[in-house]
């Protein structure tokens, strides 16, 4: 039987590579789980949701901004050059009943292999969700004016004094909505029912703005388009009318499904929702002893690269004092 590692990291993210990097240089010499390529409504891919974006320009330190892949690549090389290694594979399960704990993992090749080790730092983020259409993950992929994001793409000089669409109806619309007028001349907002989900001082704030316009009872049923976007089709739910609406871009608000579906039985807790529980914020414990959070699964609010940078170097910390208390160093 091999030795159990003493920390394994798991998810490929700006978190997971934070830790690794955090992790490796407190000579805690991790293995971190970077996944497989696989299709779940949108594309997950090694390297996190930073893989299917273009621009970004709200990291710092990239004072011209930087293309997402190629910020992801600078993030594994750094994480590599402090003797991280690297596994090509899902974890798919764990038991965090036992101890060491113990990771259930799978290559490409179907082939199951399980991993004791004494920590884990939990980096496998979450993804947004989609509507499913042709041609919205092409365009949302290669920078055509779709996406998932209003504060990572909004305020792109792509989208400035457009007219822009959000869909949905919960509380981050709205933030999303109210957010696009920034820079937007004109927001239409499309939610398939009569009233909208949000908590009223959120919906109130998209109905009072005067550059938000509101269809009710409709959905996207297109999205149109070549290189950019150039309109959606909607069809309202009760009349079954179709029309086309003009417009430059559009932002998908209907939620985020964290990557935490593996953990199911685990040991660990998770919100209703399936996010990661901390159980003493602003450390980044978990439920369980030696088993800690990062990033966009762990986080319902901010869902930013630096902010899922930021959990991943608190886990790490966190995870180095716990090891250490435990004798483990
Ligand atoms: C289109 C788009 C554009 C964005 N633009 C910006 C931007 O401009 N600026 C900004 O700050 N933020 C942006 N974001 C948000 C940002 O990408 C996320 O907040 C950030 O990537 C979260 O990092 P993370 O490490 O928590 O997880 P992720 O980036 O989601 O990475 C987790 C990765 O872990 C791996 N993984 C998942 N499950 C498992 C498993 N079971 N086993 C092993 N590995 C697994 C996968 O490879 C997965 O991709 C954007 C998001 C999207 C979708």
């Amino acid at each position: 039987m091999p030795a159990p590692e003493k920390i394994a990291i798991i998810g490929s993210g700006p978190a997971g590579w934070t830790a690794a990097l955090y992790a490796a240089r407190a000579n805690l010499e991790p293995v971190l789980f970077e996944g497989l390529p696989k299709q779940t409504g949108g594309y997950v891919l090694p390297g996190g949701q930073l893989m299917l974006t273009t621009e970004v320009e709200n990291y710092p330190g990239y004072a011209k901004g930087v293309q997402g892949p190629e910020m992801m690549s600078d993030f594994r090389e750094q994480a590599l050059r402090f003797d991280t290694r690297v596994e090509p594979r899902d974890v798919v399960a764990c038991d965090f009943h036992k101890r060491p704990l113990v990771l259930t993992t799978v290559n490409s090749g179907g082939e199951k292999q399980t991993v004791d080790t004494h920590a884990a730092i939990i980096a496998t983020g979450a993804t947004a969700n989609w509507l499913g259409l042709e041609n919205e993950q092409r365009l949302a992929i290669s920078g055509g004016g779709v996406s998932a994001c209003a504060v990572c793409d909004g305020a792109l000089p792509v989208f400035r004094d457009q007219v822009l669409v959000a869909v949905g109806g919960g509380d981050s619309a709205m933030e999303e909505a109210s957010y696009l007028t920034k820079f937007a001349s004109k927001v239409y907002v499309v939610h398939r029912r009569n009233e909208f989900r949000a908590s009223k001082i959120m919906r109130q704030r998209v109905l009072d703005n005067p550059k938000c316009e509101v269809i009710w009872d409709s959905v996207v049923t297109e999205v149109v388009g070549d290189k950019q976007i150039t309109g959606v089709k909607l069809k309202n739910l009760k009349t079954n009318e179709e029309r086309d609406l003009a417009c430059r871009g559009l932002f998908v608000a209907i939620g985020h499904t964290p990557a935490t579906a593996f953990l199911n039985g685990s040991g660990v807790d998770l919100d209703d929702k399936g996010y990661l529980m901390l159980s003493a914020p602003p450390r980044m414990h978990t439920s369980v002893a030696g088993v800690f959070a990062a990033g966009d699964a762990a986080d319902p609010i901010y869902r930013q690269a630096v902010t899922a940078a930021g959990m991943g170097c608190q886990a790490a910390m966190d995870a180095e004092r716990w090891l250490a208390a435990e004798g483990i160093e």
